[in-house]
């Protein structure tokens, strides 16, 4: 072939998009980059020279195509974010900084800055665009730790300011007592056991919003009605459960990230167990793909750290860790809990992202939701192609000017474009943050004549009361 006729950028640019290719990291952004305890190796992005040689041959291998904009969600509600022109304005920054411009900070509240701060905080963490980029562009890796640069900064929104103080003080985002922690389970009518004072098989990491949040204390309440009718020996931490971090970690705050998660696998230290249950896909993320590439080590002499931890982790690094959904499945299959099919609603299942493009995490809750007998409609935008709630990334703490928010459009898709139409009676959640999302854009969108917000395990439990009664 003749290539004489190819402008001088265009092999360039095929060399650099293959090279990004080849170079990939398969768990980019699901597994955030750690930061080293030594302050002089720091992985803020200040300067356009703090980036590494493979984000900026990420700018050089776009090829402007547009498909991370379209699948963004953030873009689609009008936050004031669009991953490719991040990407396209550090490139330009760059060549024009190179080419003897101004050196300007890359990020920045107000001011002369290549990224505006409010742009990042628009972003949700859902990894659509990197799953959409032809040629492996690592988006959330570089908006991550330009979100850190924000917090060395001190450039941090209010709200996320309040999350983080609470986190703090308290040892969970809603900045409540962590005896309160477990107050749910006083409304069960048996005792739920405590995984600290006996060994169980499966220890249920309840999270913040299963054990604070009114609305999610009953998705909580009925996986333990769920265990108990399985007969599995499994327990929980009571106050000492703390909040696991994926999402303050996403929203820059690496030291405070590291601290909670010293503390909680000192909590999972003096308990004796096989098996680590999620209900938050959050916590199932970061316990799985990031707690075991902590390198607690680096911080011994900081003094925030407050467990020293040693020989925690398995040779190869890992612990057993699950998701609620991986296990009811699993105990459903063996015959342990028998889920009758006692429901004949016709609903419609959202993906969390942390759950299903994160972690690859599609059949177990659709297998339950068939269990119960109801009519099961799949979203057009479903599996690694779902559409973020709007809460990931520390979204379900902050204030947007949304147009529409992005599950009231979720809402709205699943009224108006499933197979079954404004017929689906449940919009099935199987994310405590979704849980919040949902019930929020249900209201706000005017949506609540219409459908409904139901967690799995509510359902399973329905299904489980009727069987029950009859
Ligand atoms: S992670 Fe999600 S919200 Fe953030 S830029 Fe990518 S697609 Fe947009
Ligand atoms: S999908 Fe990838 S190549 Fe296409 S515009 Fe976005 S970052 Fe560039």
């Amino acid at each position: 072939m003749d290539i004489a006729w190819i402008p001088f950028a265009k092999p360039f640019h095929m060399f650099s998009s293959f090279a990004n290719v080849v170079t990939r990291d398969e768990n980019a952004g699901v597994r955030l980059p750690g930061v080293p305890a030594d302050p002089a190796a720091d992985t803020e992005l200040a300067d356009i020279d703090d980036f590494t040689w493979k984000q900026l041959l990420d700018h050089d291998a776009c090829t402007k195509c547009g498909r991370c904009s379209s699948v963004c969600p953030a873009k689609a509600s009008d936050r004031p974010l669009d991953p490719r022109d991040v990407i396209l304005d550090l490139k330009a920054y760059r060549e024009e900084r190179d080419a003897g411009g101004e050196d300007v900070p890359i990020i920045a509240d107000g001011g002369t800055s290549v990224i505006d701060t409010e742009t990042m905080e628009s972003c949700m963490a859902c990894m659509a665009c990197m799953d959409a980029c032809p040629v492996e562009i690592e988006h959330v890796t570089q908006f991550t730790e330009m979100q850190r640069q924000m917090v060395e900064q001190a450039d941090v929104d209010g709200n996320a300011q309040d999350v983080f103080q609470n986190v703090m003080q308290q040892g969970n985002t809603f900045g409540d007592p962590a005896r309160k922690r477990p107050d749910w389970t006083e409304d069960l009518d048996f005792e739920v056991p405590d995984a600290r004072e006996e060994p169980v098989e499966y220890l249920w990491y309840v999270g913040d919003y299963p054990s604070y949040d009114d609305r999610n204390q009953e998705v909580a309440k009925s996986l333990a009605r769920i265990f108990e009718a399985a007969g599995v020996e499994y327990g929980i931490l009571y106050e000492d459960e703390v909040y696991d971090g994926n999402d303050i970690r996403r929203m820059g705050e690496e030291l405070l990230y590291v601290d909670q998660a010293t503390q909680l696998i000192g909590a999972f230290e003096d308990c004796e167990f096989e098996t680590v249950v999620c209900t938050d896909p959050h916590s199932f993320n970061t316990i799985t793909n990031e707690y075991p590439e902590i390198d607690f080590g680096e911080y011994a002499d900081d003094p925030m750290m407050e467990v020293p931890l040693e020989g925690y982790w398995n040779a190869d690094g890992s612990i057993d860790v699950a998701h609620y959904t991986q296990v009811v499945a699993d105990l459903a299959e063996s015959g342990a809990l028998d889920v009758p099919a006692a429901l004949d609603y016709t609903v419609t299942y959202h993906d969390p992202c942390h759950l299903g493009r994160y972690n690859d995490v599609f059949e177990a809750p659709r297998d339950l939701v068939e269990q119960t007998g109801c009519d099961l409609h799949e979203m057009p935008r479903n599996r690694a192609d779902s559409f973020c709630c709007g809460g990931g990334g520390g979204g379900l703490w902050m204030d947007f000017d949304e147009d529409p928010k992005p599950s009231e459009e979720r809402i709205r898709e699943a009224l108006e474009d499933t197979a079954a139409g404004d017929a689906v009676e449940k919009f099935v959640v199987a994310c405590p943050m979704c849980m919040t999302m949902y019930e929020d854009g249900r209201k706000t969108g005017d949506f609540e004549d219409d459908i409904e917000v139901v967690g799995i395990t509510e359902l399973l439990a329905e299904s489980l009361d009727g069987q029950a009664a009859a």
